[in-house]
């Protein structure tokens, strides 16, 4: 009993001493603090650190009266001390507590006020009262989360927009893998909203991507869809995808769906070969005959101790084009592909291993890797040009095509880096984004490997010795043997 109420004082306690309300904005990530009155139960906020925070216009104050005026966009605060009344624009909204004058400051009451500016001029805004967070989207947002609602036949996946997009500008696709995919061009996806979004139904999990141009909505599905449709409400304003499934669920079904997801073949891909050798190193060391090297102790280790089948885009020195690589690996019914290269920089200092996916690069380092990676298409005998430029629009519909494998070929990318981390002295670059040729394509998740820097004499030394590409080898397998029973594991819940 005696604790109960040293516990019931305690809540007192914390909610008369005043911590300030965190100020999260989603667009940069920064942070800043809002004082609050301290000595009141509740919380009030300062409206002059509101201002502060949303805009650069100052509020004005009138001492006498006790009224301050925000200046918000086009929009207008009117506060006053001691009421309960506010007015934005024309309008009157009464707040169920008084308002608090401190220092030239008006208090206002946190949960009444935020309610109001968010139904009236601000509705980016949420205050989250328990954690004291204020979360303002300054960034427009024009998704903002999905709603999904459950029915004996089907999920009803109704995603709210805060704009009627054209229907062109909307695709979806069912994938085999089991993830439903939704691209919306001209979106701006809230992806924290979306990642809070409660999954029901038939949808496992929601997983959101902000590109250049588009969207990409992501819904791993529990089990087989017959079909899906999708319509667009103008009032409210939502995208409505109806995926229907089959009213008794077919275990021949599921299984079917687990034979196409297990990772039964691996595609290996050792870069360069023939007429095209690579970065050479100050020894004369090859990148094509490292590339073939490790990629055969990786396939070696996979057949010797696993009954994954392991498909070579090439076994022996000879050439072959970008383009015919990932075509090679979808038409073997590739589960996974992994291109390995050295890596080489004018910098012979410039040392590590890293692994990259395919995405528009972020870092000039990223951009030159993969312009020399991609530079062997001038020894390609074409008659008719395969390559698009790799730019623009371009870069953007062959990421998109890939992004469906992204977030798989993201975690397969980090486990290698740990793999190899492991077993190599060397140093991890991590994982790392670029526009490769030779990912473009692959209808599986795909990363390459730059397994260390020729250019860099030591690094050359190591690289020569078979032990070293050894343990390369090594930390590539377990983490390829890691990443499949990830991903199966993922079968053994359904
Ligand atoms: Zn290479």
């Amino acid at each position: 009993m005696i604790l109960r109420y040293i516990i019931l004082f305690l809540m007192v306690l914390i909610t008369v001493s005043a911590s300030p309300v965190e100020v999260i904005n989603r667009l940069d990530q920064s942070t800043t603090e809002l004082n609050t009155l301290s000595g009141v139960p509740g919380t009030f906020v300062s409206a002059r650190g509101f201002s502060d925070i949303i805009t650069s216009h100052k509020p004005y104050y009138n001492a006498d009266r006790q009224k301050m005026v925000l200046y918000v966009g086009e929009h207008r605060i009117k506060l006053s001390a001691g009421t309960g009344f506010i007015m934005v624009g024309e309008q009157v909204y009464q707040m169920p507590v008084h308002s608090v004058l401190q220092k030239d400051d008006i208090f206002l009451p946190a949960e009444a006020f935020f309610q109001i500016i968010r139904s009236t001029i601000m509705p980016g805004i949420v205050y989250d009262g328990d954690r004291h967070i204020l979360d303002i989207a300054l960034v427009s947002f024009n998704i903002t989360g999905v709603n999904i609602d459950e029915k004996a036949n089907g999920t009803i996946l109704r995603i709210q927009t805060r704009k009627v997009f054209d229907e062109r500008d909307v695709s979806t696709f069912k994938h085999d893998n089991g993830w439903f995919y939704v691209t919306v061009k001209g979106g701006i996806v809230d992806t924290t909203a979306m990642k809070r979004s409660k999954t029901r139904g038939v949808i496992r999990h929601i997983s959101a991507d902000q590109m250049d141009e588009s969207v990409q909505l992501a819904f791993q599905l529990r089990s087989e869809i017959e079909g899906h449709e999708f319509y667009q409400n103008s009032d409210p304003s939502e995208l409505v995808i109806t995926l229907r499934t089959p009213l008794s669920k077919s275990a021949n079904r599921i299984k079917s769906v687990k034979d196409r997801w297990r990772l039964d073949t691996i595609v290996l891909d050792a870069g360069h070969g023939g007429k095209d050798g690579g970065a050479v190193g100050k020894f004369g060391t090859k990148e094509k005959d490292i590339t073939l090297d490790i990629t055969k102790r990786l396939g070696m280790l996979l057949e010797k101790n696993t009954n994954i089948k392991v498909v070579y885009t090439r076994d022996e020195d000879v050439f072959i084009p970008l383009y015919k690589r990932p075509k090679i690996a979808n038409e073997n019914n590739g589960k996974l592909f992994v291109s390995v290269h050295a890596n080489s920089n004018p910098n012979r200092n410039a040392k590590g291993f890293e692994t990259y996916l395919l995405r528009p690069g972020k870092t000039d380092d990223a951009i030159e890797v993969a312009s020399r990676e991609n530079g062997v298409i001038r020894l390609e005998d074409r008659d008719n040009d395969p390559y698009a430029e790799l730019s623009g629009a371009n870069l953007i519909m062959a990421t998109m095509a890939q992004s469906m494998f992204m977030k798989e070929s993201e975690n397969l990318a980090s486990i290698i880096q740990a793999e190899l981390d492991k077993r190599i002295d060397s140093k991890n670059r991590g994982v790392k984004q670029a526009g490769f040729y030779v990912l473009i394509g692959a209808s599986m998740p795909n990363v390459l490997v730059e397994c260390g820097f020729l250019s860099n004499p030591n690094e050359e030394r190591n690289l020569k010795k078979a032990s070293y590409r050894q343990k390369i080898a090594e930390g590539l397998y377990s983490a390829l043997l890691s990443f499949k029973e990830s991903r199966e594991q993922v079968l053994a819940e359904g």
